[in-house]
């Protein structure tokens, strides 16, 4: 048992059974047990690692990008090159250093960091030392909008709903001898989950994300008044159906309740309701990382970076390349969605 643990199963006894988003919220950002807000969990020794820790190469393509679709809606002044839930910093660093040449750019954008967890801001600060920092998305200030966000919408909170006829029972967080365990709810029609009806059928599992619609609804409302572009990376499909609630520890899977606050806890991302809530913004076919990588150039940029190396970084590099790419690691796997303003093109990579 965490003290985590602990912690809620006296809560639960108090007050009953909590929601998954809800048990989610407390394991990644309670204020000093929750994972991502008392530890950097990223690398080879951390518990999980992402595309901008595995090559800089990810970063780079990504920034140019960006570059790119400033460029295409006509170099605008004064632009928000923001990140969400930038973990160490390491992809924008990458980003900046790969537009320096693009004219203009660095002196048209300011960076700004949507982060919740202090330690992170720590590293983010000596990545990227003059960003401004954000708590959430809606003081992004209201001018042209280019974000990134990569596996930031996995670590947002999801409630989960077993279809019961047309209604749905909702999986709880519970307690039992002192021990963490799941049960369900009493089954209720959802209005937010009426579209649904048509997808499932008894007993399947369904996923929704209370903190999407305003986050998706925020960006598509900037972009759309302003101008600008998205790109959205993380792993998960069109529409979620079962339960993708996993826990990770030590690069392993581990059962969600076991050890509340010290495992990262991620669901699939639903890019359905991504696209749903992009509202007046347009948003691009869904897009396999591999496939997007290929587009803008990485494999001639790895052939480029493998020139000045020797073994074993070469090793290391090639194996890296690999990881991002090949549908069999994480290129299809995670999925590429870009969001843009109806009269511009898709950001480069994407296809309308
Ligand atoms: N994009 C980084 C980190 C991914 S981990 C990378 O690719 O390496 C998820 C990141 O989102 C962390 O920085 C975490 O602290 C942040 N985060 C999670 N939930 C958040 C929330 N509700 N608001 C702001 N940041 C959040």
């Amino acid at each position: 048992m965490t003290a985590l643990a602990d912690l809620l199963v006296a809560q639960i006894a108090r007050t009953g059974p909590m929601s998954v988003a809800d048990y989610m919220t407390d394991c990644l950002m309670h204020p000093t047990h929750g994972y991502y807000a008392t530890r950097d969990p990223f690398g080879q020794n951390g518990d999980f690692i992402t595309a901008p820790e595995i090559s800089q190469m990810f970063g780079e393509l990504l920034g140019l990008s960006v570059a790119q679709a400033w460029m295409d809606q006509g170099r605008p002044a004064a632009i928000s090159l923001a990140e969400l839930g930038p973990g160490r910093g390491t992809l924008m660093a990458d980003a900046l250093r790969a537009t320096q040449a693009v004219p203009g750019f660095h002196a048209a954008l300011t960076v700004h960091f949507v982060e919740a967890s202090v330690v992170l801001r720590q590293a983010q600060v000596k990545a990227v030392p003059n960003a401004v920092w954000h708590d959430r998305i809606d003081s992004l200030p209201e001018r042209p909008l280019y974000l990134i966000a990569n596996e930031f919408f996995d670590a947002l909170p999801i409630r989960q709903f077993q279809r019961d006829g047309d209604a749905w029972r909702e999986k709880m967080v519970g307690q039992e001898q002192d021990r963490l365990r799941f049960g369900l709810s009493a089954p209720a029609a959802l209005a937010q989950l009426e579209g649904r009806l048509g997808d499932t059928k008894d007993g399947d599992l369904v996923e929704y994300c209370p903190a999407l619609p305003h986050i998706m609804q925020t960006i598509g409302g900037r972009i759309a008044a302003h101008g600008g572009a998205a790109l959205i990376v993380d792993y998960g499909d069109w529409a979620s159906l079962g339960d993708t609630l996993q826990a990770l520890r030590a690069h392993a899977h581990v059962d969600p309740l076991s050890a509340p606050g010290e495992c990262d806890l991620t669901a699939h991302v639903d890019f359905a309701a991504i696209a749903d809530h992009c509202g007046p913004a347009k948003y691009t076919r869904l897009t396999p990382q591999g496939v997007f990588l290929e587009r803008l150039g990485i494999t001639a940029r790895a052939k480029s970076l493998a020139k000045a190396l020797n073994e074993p970084a070469l090793e290391t590099h090639v194996k890296a390349h690999r990881r991002l790419t090949h549908p069999a690691e994480m290129g299809d796997l995670f999925k590429v969605m870009g969001i843009y303003p109806t009269a511009a093109t898709p950001p480069a990579g994407l296809e309308p």
